[in-house]
This record gives C-alpha cells, sequence and structure tokens, in this order.
C-alpha cells in the first residue's frame, strides 16, 4: 500500500499506558500520561513548529473508567490470537481537550477492578492483552504509524512484539518505538504465562541476562528504537549497579539509544496564586502572604504559630525508595535545634509507625499525618518553609517540583530527578535548594542544618524562594524534548524508506 499524503507531513504518535489522569490515576505514570501527550499537541500548535502532530492515547477500559461519566463511542473491534482461542478487544474512543482517546477493553481487563492487583500474573495478562491489543490499532483505524510510545513494563511487549513482527501490517512498516522509564526495578515478574498464552516468544538480545528474556519491561528495552527516562540523571544513574536493577551492564550496551527527559508539572493545578484549597493563595509580587499559609497549618496542627521556627513537612510514600527511616533518624539527631515538622502519608507499616513514634517522642514539633489526603497537600506545600525529600532513587520526582512552586525550599538527596530539577544552595545567587550526597542520616541532618541557618538569613532566604517559584517546570520544556525525539526518529524512517 502506498504511503498516504498525510503520512509524510504529519506525524502520527500512539501513547499508550496503564493510567492516565483525569481517567485513572494511581501514581506519577498516570500524572506523566495525563499531561504529556496533550502537552505535545498543544506545544505544536502554540510554537507554530514545522511539524504537524497527530498524537492520540491508549488506555485499557477499567471498570472505574467505563463508570465515568464522559461520552464514548465505538470505534472498532477485533481479536487478539491466544492459545486459549481469540480474545475480543473492543476500542472506544473520546474527544478529550482536543486529543483523541482510546479506551480498550477486553476480558483480562474487565476481569480485576484494580488497576494494579494483587495478583501478578493476572495483571501481566491484562497488560500483554492490552499492548497487543494496541499493536493491532493502527490497522484497524488504517493509520498510518510513525511511532508507538510506550511507558515501563505495562506496555513494554509492545515495543518487543513490533521488533519481531514479520508480516507487518501497512500501518507498522515505518513505525519506531520509544519506550519511557518512569520505575526501572518493576518490570513485570509473574509474566510467563501471560507471554506463553499470547504466544509471545523470549527476548533474542545475547545481551540481556537469561532472567530478563521473559520479563515485559527487560523485553522491551532490549526492543525498543529509543529508551528515555525520566530525567537525565537517572538515566545515567541506571547504567550504574547502584541504580541498574542488575540490567546497568545490558543498558550499557544501548548507552547510545538511551536519553533522559525530566518531566513536567501541571502547572495550572498546582499554582499558588489560584489554589482553591490553600488558605491564602500568593504569588512573587506577594510572597510574604505565604506566611498566612504557614500560620494557618501550624493552627491546624496545634503547632506553635511562629514563624520564626522553620515548618518542614515531608509528603511521600512511606516507601524505603523514599528514605522515611532516613528522614525519620536524621530529625531526631537534631531535636534539640528549633524546628517543626508534619509528615504525611501513606504505606509501610513499619515506616509509618516510625513517622508516629517521632510525633510521640517529640510532642512539641512532630505531627504524624498517616493518610493519603490531596487537599491536605496543597495546604502543607502552601504552608511549609521547607520540603524534606531524602530519595534513595529518585527517576523523577514530582513533589520537590511542587514544593518549589510554592516557594517552599526542599532538602533533598543528591539522585536522579532530584539533581536535575533543584539547583544547590552552594551554586549561589540561582540557587532554589539543599542537595546531600549521601543517604545516610546524618548527611541529611546536616543538610537540613545548613537550611535552617540559612533560613535565619531573611533576606538570602526570600532570595531562594523566589528562585524555585520562577523555576519553569511546566510540561512545555518536556514536550518539545520529545517532539525532537519523535522528528529524528521518523526522519530515520523517512530515509530508509526513501
Ligand atoms: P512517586 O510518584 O514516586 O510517589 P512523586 O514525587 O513523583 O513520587 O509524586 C508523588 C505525588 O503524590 C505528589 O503529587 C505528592 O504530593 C503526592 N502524595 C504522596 N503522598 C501523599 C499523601 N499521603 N497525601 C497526598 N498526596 C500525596
Amino acid at each position: 500500500m502506498p504511503i498516504s499524503k498525510a503520512h509524510e507531513d504529519t506525524l502520527n504518535i500512539l501513547f499508550i499506558a496503564a493510567e492516565a489522569d483525569p481517567f485513572v490515576k494511581v501514581g506519577g505514570l498516570g500524572d506523566v500520561a495525563g499531561s504529556l501527550p496533550a502537552a505535545i499537541g498543544r506545544v505544536i500548535k502554540a510554537d507554530g513548529l514545522h511539524q504537524t502532530i497527530d498524537i492520540r492515547l491508549a488506555i485499557p477500559y477499567y471498570r472505574q473508567v467505563k463508570e465515568q461519566p464522559f461520552s464514548v463511542q465505538k470505534v472498532t473491534s477485533y481479536t487478539v490470537d491466544s492459545t486459549h482461542g481469540p480474545v475480543l478487544a473492543e476500542v472506544y474512543s473520546a474527544i478529550v481537550k482536543g486529543m483523541t482517546v482510546y479506551f480498550i477493553s477486553g476480558e483480562p481487563i474487565g476481569r480485576n477492578p484494580a488497576v494494579y492487583g494483587s495478583d501478578f500474573k493476572s495483571d501481566a495478562e491484562k497488560f500483554i492483552f492490552f499492548s497487543l491489543a494496541c499493536l493491532m490499532l493502527p490497522h484497524a483505524l488504517e493509520w498510518n504509524l510513525d511511532i508507538l510510545h510506550v511507558n515501563d513494563w505495562h506496555t513494554a511487549v509492545a515495543a518487543h512484539v513490533m521488533k519481531f513482527l514479520h508480516k507487518k501490517p501497512p500501518e507498522l512498516r515505518h513505525t519506531h518505538t520509544v519506550l519511557t522509564i518512569h520505575n526501572l526495578p518493576f518490570m513485570g515478574a509473574g509474566a510467563e504465562d501471560g507471554l506463553k498464552k499470547f504466544n509471545i516468544p523470549p527476548a533474542s538480545n545475547k545481551r540481556l541476562p537469561d532472567w530478563g528474556r521473559n520479563l515485559p519491561l527487560p523485553m522491551g528495552l532490549a526492543a525498543a528504537d529509543q529508551i528515555v527516562a525520566v530525567s537525565p540523571t537517572y538515566a545515567k544513574e541506571i547504567l550504574t549497579p547502584e541504580y541498574g536493577c542488575d540490567l546497568q551492564d545490558f543498558l550499557y550496551t544501548r548507552k547510545a539509544n538511551i536519553s533522559g527527559i525530566l518531566n513536567g508539572l501541571d502547572t495550572g493545578y498546582w499554582d499558588p496564586a489560584t489554589d482553591q484549597y490553600i488558605e491564602t493563595k500568593y504569588d512573587e509580587h506577594q510572597l510574604t502572604r505565604k506566611k498566612l499559609n504557614k500560620s494557618a497549618l501550624q493552627k491546624e496542627f496545634g503547632l506553635d504559630q511562629r514563624d520564626d521556627i522553620p515548618l518542614l513537612i515531608l509528603i511521600s510514600r512511606m516507601d524505603p525508595q523514599k528514605g522515611i527511616d532516613i528522614a525519620v533518624e536524621g530529625l531526631r539527631r537534631i531535636s534539640d535545634v528549633s524546628w517543626q515538622a508534619i509528615l504525611l502519608g501513606t504505606g509501610m507499616t513499619s515506616l509509618e509507625n516510625s513517622c508516629k513514634e517521632l510525633a510521640d517522642e517529640l510532642p512539641q514539633k512532630v505531627r504524624a499525618a498517616i493518610q493519603f489526603d490531596s487537599k491536605l497537600s496543597h495546604r502543607m506545600y502552601a504552608g511549609a518553609d521547607i520540603l524534606l525529600m531524602p530519595s534513595r532513587y529518585e527517576p523523577c520526582g514530582l513533589t520537590q517540583m511542587i514544593a518549589m512552586r510554592y516557594a517552599t525550599i526542599p532538602v533533598a538527596r543528591a539522585t536522579g530527578g532530584l539533581v536535575d530539577s533543584i539547583i544547590d544552595e552552594s551554586s549561589g545567587k540561582d540557587a532554589t535548594g539543599f542537595l546531600f550526597s549521601t543517604a545516610e542520616p546524618v548527611s541529611f541532618s546536616r543538610a537540613l542544618q545548613h537550611a535552617m541557618d540559612v533560613y535565619t538569613d531573611k533576606t538570602r532566604w526570600r532570595q531562594l524562594m523566589l528562585n524555585a517559584l520562577r523555576q519553569d517546570f511546566s510540561w512545555t520544556r518536556s514536550a518539545l524534548d520529545y517532539i525532537r525525539l519523535y522528528a529524528l526518529l521518523s526522519k530515520k524512517s523517512h530515509a530508509q524508506r526513501g
């Protein structure tokens, strides 16, 4: 089939993910998939780039998405082959903020109401089915695809299958694949049965460790034309034993095709000038009004309403990744210093308990809010002076960007996206926060003590706040980087075609 004119002029991109806000969101992937494709469309329109892009999003049609009150249209249906016979995939679509979104339903997706259930095998089957259904979509739509953009282990199999498909439909003949890694340690354990059921052969790349040949994420990492980590620093870190999850040697062989693009933030939603959930709105021209949020937060938590005492916050999943134990022990080490802290989070019981214990030990200064509460998080970002983020690893991290947008200064471990989004105080006049190197309570408490010393210098602190608040964390920058990448890959495919 000849390549249509539209295909020559327009870059056609299908972005596939396990979750996307506002349809379904469990974690950071939902934020990215909910914002990035739309931002790419916006940037193209706004910047008048010499490129036309038709980017569309596909997510599984979970029960909770079906229950939402927006109208969808059935577009097409087809079957995905399996050893148990054909499995029906039904595709619905909606136009949301000008972008086409596909919702794919089928028995493996409808079987379990949870997005990520506790049954690994069933989850793997669900996402393998979804990945294969996405691969069949361009042909069903007669839509020539330039880029298939997959995300994390859930959809990585699509990049793998694309590579070994011998009889590609015309719509996939010139398709390049991009795999974004949001979190390397989650590779899709328990997928073996699902891979067999859908006749997916193991990865053939000899450099991949044996254990990775039947795991969705490594399979995708071996196959994707381009691998993107969600920050430039994480892109380098995954090549090292500390962060590489035993794939570092393999990833090193793919180094030329690995890059890092820092995620953005929904700066319309996270904006202290318009935030509906905070006591007093403020911006860079009325920065002193932030204090009113501080005293409201102190009052809410029964802490002394004093502006001279630095108010520290931690907002996090209670997970070893986030260094909650480092924060608790580090705070304990400097418990004789004047500060107040509010720790918000849920997760691992032992970490939740250690936060509660610290609050019991230091009732004058520590509060532990063991809950997930988005509205409270807004009040905390607005009211605090300092955000604590001693992560052991952090592919990108949103929390520090939100904090800075609210002129709350991060004290964070120098890892992953934290390095790429925070300018350390030692850099001088442009600084936006405090970074420390070692994931140990002593390094953390030293950095925090330093931050609190600087806090007493009101002029210097105000400069830090202004710098932080003025950072551009919008999706525009990331969107432009992805557009460049898509264009580069498709240029190669045009050259191959020519
Ligand atoms: P991750 O995705 O690894 O959990 P990020 O820093 O990328 O970490 O994003 C975490 C997001 O979840 C932020 O928006 C943060 O405000 C929010 N969050 C985390 N824990 C809570 C909580 N207990 N209550 C409200 N919001 C939370």
